[in-house]
């Protein structure tokens, strides 16, 4: 017997040669067409067999010339028999004579002087648009024309063409006519990860139909049938890849079972300057019954600006020094983590509790040293940035970790610092808290592994902010009116994208802190803030702001997240049409955390649609879910796994607004598999397996799913 175990499932996981084959040694392919199939990123056939339409044109069935009405779309064919440029400037034009028999059918395209290469005369060519009536004849203006080469292929019926994305180098038609020699053959091989009755009870066609239907539709049904089960399929995959990695969290990872009692209760509360609202209780409560137990904790605590995670957080991470654990705070920006270094530093006061902070900031020396005491046990908290996902971490005793602004991480460092091992080799309870709230069905692909806590009322006691949007030219008036607050004591941010001037009309920090240290805010004190100024310097203005020493900061974003001044009334924004909507809000989030009246006055200048729309949504709503779901309009999707969500699933034929009901079934399926099948690793599960492996194991780190 040559055939070891395993051997066989080898080979049935190995993707069929046909389909890792180069394009370049396909049928119909020559190096020509192959280098710009390659400007598209497409060089082999499973590259060509995924590049999908976008969308579909619905082409009328050819007539002859003779027979064309007015004011229709047709598609007709014939040769070309003249040419000319006429017109000069705006006016320019190209026009060609197309006959087929007797019919003749004029054809101008204006402003497409490169129409003149290629249209010729002599050229057989398919020619698609709208008629209309030019003296006796009939004339298609801007036509799309295709040349018919060699054999060609006879007129067909009324058919579905697809579009397909294309370049400069080659069209949607060539790539179809390419698509039509390679495809067919590698749809043959395609084999699906799913059985036949799992489909059949779902209406879906097995995959490879899925890609006939999609690159070849006969009918208008077809091609959204394929997409169907495309779309399903990836979402499918993701799912099932999140839904395995949670069985295996459950399964075959241990936490430690943190101890709490009344008095452990009494004594972390007693630490805290205030009563925890009903609502930060209610998740206190979730939290506190995940992190008794030895199942590793994996929760999001969702919740609005303001509406005060960062002490749920502390609660959490004092049960893990109350226990003789460690506990870690990751937090996006150095800023933050230094916020949080010295504001729980203050509430930890005299107590036995160590709390050490590691940014990048940190000299080699002080690091060390800093990371000796760590292993040892002598630091009990630490709170640091991405620093801390680093090789040379490492604690003594992990019990918890907290990613604080989680949608700033990708979930790829959710794993990372999951994975940090201690020297019990146990794994930490996870927390990740999000000021951002996303949409449902975001919240079920990017957290569909996370158990969800919402703190859903803020603390009493805050007033509403009042929101303005006004023009550059109200300035004066803006920083005037401001003055009078600062003089009465009240502080203020003022924000602007850049840190010094550019080219651009975009407002700057050093220049602006100069403009209104010498003007409407001379006698003011007024501080600057940004990325590059040394963190010693940094903290040295945020704590001199915080005690009223600097009445003004002006900053870039680097206080966008989580900077917690509650004196703060006032938050000028200046070019805020450069800021995302998240970030106008995450802004606006520095204010209105004290009991007076608090302002955010957006200064700009829109000029497109899409900034138009995000400064009226951040005037006209302060909740933070409300913009979320106007964000996820207006920018779709792919931006906000884009820019944000590193290393999270991009999908390429789900559409999450669309297909919110593809997405709830793919989830339910996806659960009920990994129940019957916790390891998906049953007879016939292996290229399912490998398949959700491929496309999300990095991602989700299911590395360690062995
Ligand atoms: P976020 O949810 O944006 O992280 P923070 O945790 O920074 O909010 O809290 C915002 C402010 O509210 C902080 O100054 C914090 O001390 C305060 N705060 C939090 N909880 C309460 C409470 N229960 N009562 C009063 N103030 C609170
Ligand atoms: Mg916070």
């Amino acid at each position: 017997m040559s055939a070891q175990p395993g051997e066989a499932a080898r080979a049935a996981d190995a993707p069929h040669p046909l389909l890792s084959a180069p394009l370049v040694d396909q049928p119909g392919v020559g190096p020509k067409a192959a280098g710009d199939l390659a400007s598209l990123g497409l060089t082999r056939v499973w590259h060509l067999l995924t590049h999908l339409p976008m969308r579909y044109e619905r082409h009328e069935a050819e007539a002859p010339v003779a027979e064309l009405e007015p004011d229709r779309i047709v598609s007709a064919r014939g040769t070309i028999t003249a040419t000319r440029l006429a017109g000069r400037g705006r006016k320019a034009r190209y026009e060609a004579v197309l006959m087929d028999g007797d019919g003749r059918l004029d054809l101008v395209w204006f402003n497409m002087p490169f129409m003149r290469d290629k249209v010729r005369v002599g050229d057989r060519v398919r020619v698609h648009g709208k008629t209309k009536q030019r003296g006796p004849g009939l004339q298609i203006a801007n036509a799309k024309i295709e040349r018919l080469e060699g054999d060609e292929a006879p007129p067909k019926d009324e058919r579905v063409r697809p579009v397909y994305p294309a370049g400069e180098r080659i069209t949607t038609a060539r790539i179809e006519k390419i698509a039509q020699s390679v495809l067919p053959g590698a749809i043959e091989v395609v084999e699906d990860h799913l059985p036949d009755d799992f489909l059949r009870e779902r209406k879906m066609p097995a995959l490879a139909e899925a890609y006939r239907l999609v690159h070849f539709p006969e009918d208008e049904d077809d091609a959204p049938r394929g997409r169907r089960r495309l779309a399903y399929d990836e979402l499918l995959l993701f799912q099932l890849g999140v839904q395995l990695k949670r069985a295996h969290l459950r399964t075959a990872l241990r936490a430690p079972a943190l101890k709490h009692s009344e008095e452990i209760d009494r004594h972390i509360r007693s630490r805290f300057g205030f009563e925890l609202t009903p609502s930060q209780n209610k998740v206190l409560e979730e939290l506190v019954a995940d992190l008794t137990r030895e199942i590793p904790t994996n929760r999001l605590v969702q919740g609005d600006v303001g509406s005060g995670k960062t002490v749920v957080a502390l609660y959490a991470m004092l049960m893990a020094v109350a226990g003789g654990h460690q506990a870690a705070l990751m937090a996006p920006t150095e800023i933050l983590a230094e916020q949080h270094a010295a504001g729980i530093g203050r509430m930890l006061e005299g107590s036995k509790v160590r709390v050490g902070l590691l940014t990048g900031a940190k000299s080699t020396s002080e690091r060390t040293a800093l990371l000796e005491d760590l292993r040892e046990g002598r630091i009990d908290i630490l709170i640091g940035t991405h620093a801390l996902l680093t090789d040379r971490v490492r604690f003594k005793s992990l019990g918890v970790a907290i990613i604080d602004e989680q949608h700033r991480f990708g979930v790829h460092q959710r794993a990372m610092l999951r994975a940090k091992e201690d020297d019990e080799g146990s794994t930490p309870h996870m927390v990740v808290m999000t000021a951002t709230p996303i949409p449902r069905s975001l919240a079920l692909t990017l957290f569909g592994d996370l158990d969800v806590s919402t703190i859903d009322r803020k603390p009493p006691g805050r007033t509403e902010i009042k929101t303005r949007l006004v023009t550059p030219e109200q300035r004066g008036t803006v920083y005037q009116y401001a003055r009078e607050r600062l003089d009465r004591g009240e502080r203020a941010f003022v924000v602007a994208p850049a840190i010094e001037q550019g080219s651009t009309e975009t407002a700057a920090v050093e220049p602006l802190a100069k403009e209104l240290a010498e003007g409407p805010w001379r006698d003011i004190e007024i501080g600057v803030l940004h990325g590059q100024l040394h963190p010693r310097d940094r903290e040295a203005t945020m704590e001199k702001f915080r005690t009223g020493a600097i009445q003004a900061l002006v900053a870039t974003t680097v206080i966008e997240v989580g900077v917690d001044v509650p004196e703060a009334t006032m938050m000028l924004i200046e070019s805020a049409e450069r800021f995302g909507l998240a970030q106008l809000h995450q802004l606006r989030g520095r204010v209105g955390r004290g009991d007076k009246p608090s302002l955010c006055v957006l200064i700009g200048a829109p000029a497109t649609d899409d900034a138009i729309a995000r400064l009226q949504a951040v005037a006209s709503t302060g909740n933070g879910f409300k913009l979320a779901e106007k964000d996820f309009e207006i920018r779709g999707p792919g931006e906000v796994f884009g820019s944000r969500q590193s290393g999270a699933a991009p999908f390429r034929v789900a559409d999450l607004v669309k297909d919110l009901e593809l997405l709830t079934m793919a989830r339910r399926d996806a659960a009920d598999w990994i129940r019957r099948s916790p390891a998906l690793d049953a007879p016939g599960e292996a290229l399912l397996r490998r398949r959700v492996a491929k496309a999300h194991g990095e991602a989700l780190g299911l590395a360690d799913v062995g």
